[in-house]
């Protein structure tokens, strides 16, 4: 494989730093690249540009959006009193997926974890704190089910609760360990509709 073209060694080698993608994968998807015609090349290409370059963080949920205000936090069907947290924007994806949740999201940005720096002043805690002091009924925690998660889900149910807001938390049926993002449609759609009581 080696010397064959430098053009493709440093395709493949800058495809592996994707997640997921080992070399062989790389070398798939590289030599898939060579044999497409060069206008979708071309396509693809100034897609993925336009990915890094206009997307937009909302600045509501923390969401990704293609102007200020994402179409879920616009959207006058969703119910803005009912806030799912969840930690990362990936997340939203796989809830969205399910089409079971009809209030908005608000991303926390990472869990706690104090052993590698990361207390609840490093999250999007105090916005959410803030936006639960008006009109919010609700906040289901759907944090990924790993130790970080569960710190992170005891803490904020506790500062929730002093505000007032009911909290509740998604059930168990996402393995233990694992992330929402992996988890199947059923599986999340299900414990988002067994939510429980924190
Ligand atoms: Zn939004």
């Amino acid at each position: 494989m080696k010397n064959i073209s430098s053009h493709l060694d440093r395709a493949i080698k800058l495809l592996t730093k994707l997640p997921g993608i080992g070399p062989k994968s790389a070398a798939r998807i590289a030599f898939n690249i060579f044999t497409m015609k060069i206008e979708d090349v071309r396509e693809l290409s100034n897609a993925i540009i336009s990915l890094k370059e206009n997307i937009k963080i909302c600045s509501l949920c923390g969401g990704i959006s293609d102007s200020d205000i994402c179409w879920i936090c616009v959207d006058p069907s969703r119910d803005a009193r009912l806030i799912c947290a969840v930690g990362d924007i990936k997340d939203i994806f796989a809830i969205e997926s399910t089409g079971e949740f009809n209030g908005v999201y608000h991303v926390i940005g990472g869990l706690l974890s104090p052993l590698d720096g990361i207390g609840p002043g490093e999250l999007a805690i105090k916005p959410l704190l803030d936006k639960c002091r008006s009109g919010v009924e609700e906040v289901i925690l759907a944090l990924n089910p790993t130790v970080e998660g569960d710190a992170t889900s005891l803490y904020l149910a506790r500062e929730l609760s002093q505000i007032g807001v009911e909290v509740t938390r998604i059930a168990r049926g996402i393995p233990i360990g694992s992330n929402l993002e992996f988890a199947d449609i059923a599986t999340i759609a299900k414990s988002l509709n067994g939510r429980q009581k924190c």
